[in-house]
């Protein structure tokens, strides 16, 4: 069942994080709506300009509407990632999206203030919930590419500013995590205190965690075994920081890299182990399976309940 965005949001803060999963193609749709079905966990399916450019927004919206009709019990909403001023009109003209995400957290802070509060006029105007982000985070996705020097932290004290000057409804901050599959391999890892500062400055407001995906050691290892050369000093981030992190605010959860691992992983493994067989059947069912079964454990693992008792 869609829902609105905010709503998801809401219900789901102090209590459990919100998983957001970045989709591209049918398999994905299959895994992410699966297991979020039998975790019984409200998910975000994001779709970035990337995703829109690679199979058209029309593919993309009509795999997620059957997606809904193949898994009813999913609830869900639909949220555009790392839109630009164009992407953002022409997400909230579409009337798909139940949020944006408006990114110029790399212009300076007046522009950034001047660009997202136009946006959220617009979308608020639609019923369209928006993020907006403050700071700057490094790493490599689709099309940002930003290097670690260039990364700079939420600077708490610009948050309430922001907020009360853009209106927007979340707010993505850079906290120590970054894009891609080389998370943290030369940073300080989560900044729980900025979190902390801002949660005592805006209590009740949803904060987003960008690049949140835990790139495990294995799954790594597993894919290097096969061919494969991604840094074994990827570090995503771990299940207890991450629910210290929905305590002080963060309410939804960005997951890309994670499952893209799971993907090369399952294809490197097997078109290394059955080099006769060319069927995509087989991996893509194979990955629908085990996206599945990542969603669902992913989902349970964000409640923070977890280690409470
Ligand atoms: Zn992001």
């Amino acid at each position: 069942m869609k829902l609105p965005t905010l709503e998801i949001l809401k219900n789901a803060y102090g209590k459990y994080g919100v998983a957001a999963f970045n989709v591209f193609n049918a398999e994905q749709i299959h895994g992410v709506f699966g297991g979020s079905q039998l975790a019984e966990m409200p998910i975000i399916v994001q779709i970035t300009p990337a995703a829109r450019n690679y199979t058209t927004p029309e593919f993309l919206e009509g795999m997620i509407s059957s997606a809904a009709k193949v898994y009813p019990n999913t609830e869900f909403s639909v949220h555009l990632d790392h839109g630009n001023y164009e992407h953002c009109l022409s997400a909230i003209d579409n009337g798909f999206y139940g949020s944006v995400m408006i990114d110029a957290s790399h212009e300076e802070f007046e522009k950034n203030i001047s660009i997202s509060s136009d946006i959220v006029k617009r979308a608020h105007d639609k019923g369209i919930a928006v993020e907006a982000e403050l700071g700057v985070l490094s790493g490599v996705e689709d099309d940002i590419n930003i290097s670690a020097e260039k990364s700079k932290y939420t600077d708490p004290d610009q948050v309430v500013e922001f907020i009360e000057r853009t209106q927007c409804d979340s707010l993505a901050v850079a906290v120590g995590t970054s894009h891609g599959a080389y998370k943290m391999s030369g940073g300080k890892g989560l900044q729980l205190s900025i979190l902390e500062n801002i949660q005592k400055l805006l209590p009740g407001f949803p904060i987003v965690l960008h690049g949140a995906s835990n790139v495990p050691l294995d799954e790594i290892e597993k894919i290097n075994k096969y061919g494969g050369n991604i840094s074994s000093k990827a570090k995503g981030v771990d299940e207890k920081e991450m629910l210290q992190a929905i305590k002080f605010g963060v309410t939804k959860i960005n997951i890309a890299t994670d499952l893209r691992l799971i993907w090369t992983r399952i294809h490197r493994e097997f078109f290394s182990i059955t080099p006769e067989l060319f069927d995509p059947v087989i991996p893509g069912k194979t990955y629908i399976e085990e996206l599945t079964k990542f969603v669902n454990k992913k989902c349970q693992s964000l409640k923070i309940n977890n280690y409470e008792n």
